[in-house]
């Protein structure tokens, strides 16, 4: 006897409603999260940012590239021992052609193939140097894709197969936990801004319970390119206020959370 359109209706709904996932949780007493994270390895991210973090007591991740690394392999070292996360930033930083650093070593020559075989090289020598092996890795310029035209592919998948996240940047949103790509986390820039504007994102993010991930690069005034040490001093005043809520930490704590708990909410 054939269904009738309200019982296939039903049947559609109900399938629907089995394919989503669980309500998410954040741990007890969290409203949302907030991660730091910094790119390229450059020097004043040892020299002046990360002993303000130790003092504050705030982890943040680090996404890495050897011709970074290379220059402060013994703070480096420190860093990780203090409980800052190193994570990946690829071998050579490819990034598109239009950005003059990038002309010889730009996306749109790239393969998948040679993709791989740059992330590879980088994870092998972060192993080979630190004895650490990154679960967490942030696109070079936040770009996603290699080739041009008809062949342009994303690049996307490699990241999913080999690390548990993959951040973005120049993002406008936080994440939303429970339906947020791992492989692409929306990363919000901090460069530039002051410590008030940078609470002003941090409050609009846990009123809606999400993971806000600020991407910054240097320490010190504010600049183009340059993380303000007051702005983040600001963020862990308000953040380490208890009846705020807010969780924070690296990228690879919070993400182990969310694996955790959506995959469980998954099977329910
Ligand atoms: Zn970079």
């Amino acid at each position: 006897m054939p269904l009738s359109r309200r019982s296939l209706l039903a049947a559609a709904v109900g399938a629907k409603a089995l394919a989503q996932p669980g309500p998410f949780h954040w741990p007890s007493g969290k409203r949302g999260a907030v991660s730091f994270t910094f790119d390229d390895a450059r020097v004043s991210q040892i020299d002046f940012g990360i002993p303000v973090l130790n003092h504050l007591g705030l982890k943040a991740t680090f996404y890495v590239s050897p011709s970074g690394f290379r220059q402060r392999v013994w703070g480096w070292k420190q860093a990780i021992a203090a409980g800052h996360e190193m994570g990946h930033h690829s071998h050579s930083h490819p990034c598109t052609v239009n950005y003059r650093f990038s002309r010889d070593n730009a996306l749109e020559d790239y393969t998948l193939g040679r993709m791989e075989a740059d992330l590879d090289r980088a994870t092998a020598e972060i192993e080979e140097t630190f004895g650490v092996r990154p679960v967490s890795f942030a696109y070079p310029c936040g770009q996603t894709w290699v080739g041009r035209g008809e062949e342009r592919r994303s690049y996307v998948p490699l990241i999913a197969r080999r690390f548990r996240t993959g951040r973005g940047y120049l993002n406008e949103a936080a994440n939303d936990p429970q339906r947020c790509d791992l492989a692409y986390l929306m990363g919000t820039h901090c460069d530039g801004y002051r410590g008030d504007q940078l609470v002003a994102q941090v409050e609009a993010a846990m009123k809606e319970g999400r993971w806000l991930v600020f991407a910054g690069h240097d320490f010190g005034d504010p600049a183009p390119q340059t993380t303000s040490i007051e702005a983040i001093r600001a963020v862990w005043t308000y953040a380490s206020d208890p009846a705020q809520g807010i969780w924070l930490d690296t990228v690879a704590t919070i993400s182990d959370h969310l694996a955790k708990t959506r995959s469980v909410a998954a099977q329910r």
